[in-house]
């Protein structure tokens, strides 16, 4: 195991510091990767382990984490709250949804490898040493750079309905604006994949993205953490409950792609209604005049969730989600 914590893992009250991995390097010969943790315990209790960054472009999670890093206080818990803001601290670091280092993205990375590349390291020492440990796990994402979302936290379809159960409880405490019964289109390597097969509680949530947090968003992932928390038994406390909105993504016609490439202009928000063969966007030609817009046509009615930013898209381009509203 070539990463170690410079803080212990079982103590109790409160400890800041890193897991320490060694990269020799041109700039640094003898340096590591630096990835910062806090674990804030207190006696017998569950234990909760909350990540953000995983993709680095992503920026609510590392900011409700590091506050809540500052402020939760062991007398407040029962347990262990094991908290990594920056979990792919290469990539936060450079502003980026993979890890300039090897290219990696976090997120397809997983169950990772003890001797593989910096990415599938750090991936295996989560995997191996930090999951384990967990009983609940919450792991922010937004949209990043190039995707933007609707508020929500989502729990996936899983073969052990009793634990897809305790994942759909765990996200309505959360209590996003709206609540998610997930579908992934490509569930291989992510870190959701691989604590869900430990038997582990899993939420996760999509605030926002654009490559930035808003107040909303944040105020939004504050709330859901000690919501988190005190729905597992580890804080104090009531759940704050707002009214939430349910949406389902029963399959892949939820999904649009670009099949052109050129400049996307979006003819309805995120939250809007779509019906079934409406344009939900077009995109005009970015290198001629004289030729109309392609349109992009829902395969499916419901509320627009997920859009592609910024202005200009490629061929294959992510497009649009479109979930349904279940009532
Ligand atoms: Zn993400």
């Amino acid at each position: 195991m070539s990463i170690t914590s410079t803080i212990p893992l079982d103590a109790n009250g409160v400890h800041h510091g890193f897991l320490k991995l060694p990269h020799s390097r041109d700039d640094s010969a003898w340096g590591s990767v630096m990835v910062p943790i806090t674990i804030i315990a207190n006696g017998d209790g569950p234990t909760a382990l909350m990540t953000g960054a995983n993709h680095g472009d992503e920026y609510e999670g590392p900011i409700a984490l590091q506050e809540f890093a500052i402020t939760l206080k062991p007398e407040d818990i029962k347990g262990r709250v094991i908290i990594l803001p920056m979990m792919n601290m290469p990539a936060f670091a450079a502003g980026k949804r993979c890890s300039p280092i090897d290219g990696a993205n976090m997120n397809r990375s997983f169950p990772g490898r003890p001797n593989g590349t910096v990415t599938q390291k750090l991936c295996d020492f989560i995997a191996t040493q930090l999951v384990p440990k967990a009983d609940i796990v919450l792991d922010f994402h937004s949209g990043g750079s190039t995707l933007d979302f609707l508020p929500f936290a989502a729990a996936h379809i899983l073969e052990d309905k009793s634990q897809e159960a305790a994942c759909m409880a765990a996200m309505q405490a959360f209590n996003a604006p709206y609540s998610v019964r997930m579908l992934e289109i490509d569930n291989l390597g992510m870190f959701d994949t691989e604590v869900e097969n430990q038997g582990k509680v899993f939420v996760t949530t999509e605030l926002g993205g654009a490559g930035t947090s808003t107040a909303r968003t944040v105020e939004i992932a504050r709330k859901g953490i000690r919501n988190l928390l005190i729905h597992a038994g580890i804080l104090d406390g009531e759940v704050e409950t707002e009214p939430t909105t349910q949406l389902d993504m029963p399959d892949e016609n939820c999904f649009l792609f670009s099949q052109m490439p050129g400049l996307i202009e979006y003819l309805i928000e995120l939250g809007d209604q779509v019906e079934i063969g409406q344009p939900i966007a077009r995109i005009w030609p970015a290198d001629r005049t004289g030729i109309a817009p392609a349109e992009c046509c829902s395969l499916r009615a419901g509320i627009l969730t997920a859009r592609h930013v910024p202005g200009l898209v490629k061929v294959g381009d992510f497009i649009s989600l479109v979930a349904e509203e279940v009532c």
